[in-house]
């Protein structure tokens, strides 16, 4: 079956006692076994009985299921934000004495955690340019322990050669794992291009309109012993499973996740072109614009779409803000991909607790304003953002 299809039609992986058609929310946190032996074998892994809601719900199965189904993946796991899904993964490869490859430009709480939170655990941060393959060769070394990546910097916009980092990782025998929530895994095999361990915030497009907090992490089975640790130490230590009613609620959105994302990057791109026309915008980043530094690399590595976020530059902080108070339709928020359209000055706020030398070497600038682009038509969108410039 085709994607599509395969996103609305997985099957149950057992079935229901009622003949539900939509997977019903297990809300419960233990399960009852019918004798000491059953108990025993699902608890040393012998079967796949549930036996307690940190480590397995029925209803969180189905959703990791379907991730699956969708992606080829040897093991997905679902759990409580997309955060939880970066440092889960890191704690699980990571120990005292390494170190871990990453780019300066990665998602602020990411960097926060690579360079501040692990570093108390004895993990190094190696943070280089990921676009410039010589200096990510330099930056690895027998410690290393794994490149990190996102696939689309984010407010900066930059798209490194996943194929050229995988080539560097598995030279060293380390994997390449990419923060693919940028574009949802439905549009591009992340596997091919040699990710080996695929992390992503569902909270974006996957929730279906900023519904609730999720992550996955979705293992290719390239990397030995990851998806077995993942399910056997890091779920049951660590206690970040997914809850099952947001399985129930990603699941959905995971349902009309093509049809809600084909709008949004259409709205994206008609939008960021028709902007580069208004008076008051000195800059539109979109890797979906034809003269955009990364345009070619992004449409060869992720397909014709390149996502709904977009950023503008204005003349100075000062104007940004007052962009920003006077946004009659556009909502202030952070988040990406909301069905509504959103608006936020990263560096006052998501990078705001970083010193200036942080978000110079980040390359966050102060004239920057972040769209997500939601379901809204473009003219409307146009119209909010013409009078706010005004
Ligand atoms: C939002 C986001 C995260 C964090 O996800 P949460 O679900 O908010 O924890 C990580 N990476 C990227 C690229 C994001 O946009």
């Amino acid at each position: 079956m085709k994607r599509q299809t395969l996103a609305i039609h997985t099957r149950f992986q057992s079935k229901d006692a009622y003949n539900a058609i939509s997977m019903p929310v297990y809300h419960t946190a233990a399960y009852e076994f019918d004798n000491a032996a059953d108990m025993a074998d699902a608890f040393c892994g012998r079967t796949t009985a549930p036996d307690y809601s940190r480590v397995t719900n029925p209803t969180v199965t189905y959703f990791e299921n379907k991730v699956k189904a969708l992606t080829g993946a040897a093991e997905v796991i679902a759990v409580s934000s997309g955060m939880a899904a970066i440092s889960n993964t890191l704690l699980c490869i990571a120990s005292m004495g390494t170190n871990i490859v990453a780019s300066r430009h990665v998602f602020g709480n990411t960097f926060a955690l690579i360079s501040g939170t692990l570093s108390r655990f004895g993990v190094k941060a190696h943070l280089c340019d990921l676009t410039d393959y010589e200096a990510v060769a330099r930056a690895v070394d027998e410690e290393s322990c794994c490149i990190y990546l996102e696939i689309i910097t984010n407010p900066q916009m930059e798209v490194a050669d996943l194929r050229q980092l995988a080539r560097i990782a598995h030279e060293h025998h380390i994997p390449l794992i990419a923060d693919t929530t940028l574009i949802p895994f439905t549009e591009f095999d992340a596997h091919a291009l040699g990710v080996d361990i695929e992390i992503v915030s569902s909270t974006k497009y996957l929730s279906g309109g900023a519904t609730s907090i999720g992550g996955l992490i979705i293992d290719y089975g390239t990397c030995p012993v990851f998806g077995k640790r993942m399910r056997t130490e890091m779920l049951l230590n660590l206690g970040a499973y997914m809850t099952p009613h947001v399985a129930y609620m990603h699941t959905l959105g995971l349902e009309t996740l093509d049809a809600r994302y084909r709008i949004q990057a259409a709205n994206a791109l008609e939008l960021a072109r028709k902007m580069r026309s208004l008076p008051g915008i000195c800059r539109v980043n979109y890797v979906g614009l034809e003269d955009n530094p990364y345009h070619r690399l992004a449409r060869e590595q992720f397909g014709p779409t390149a996502g709904a976020m977009v950023t503008i530059d204005l003349a100075d902080r000062d104007a940004c803000f007052r962009f920003i108070d006077h946004l009659q339709l556009i909502v202030r928020a952070t988040n990406l991909f909301d069905n509504k359209t959103l608006a936020i000055h990263p560096a006052s706020t998501i990078f705001g607790p970083f010193t200036d030398s942080q978000r110079e070497s980040m390359d966050v600038l102060d004239t920057t304003i972040r769209l997500s682009i939601g379901l809204e038509d473009v003219d409307d969108l146009l119209e909010d953002i013409r009078q706010a410039l005004g």
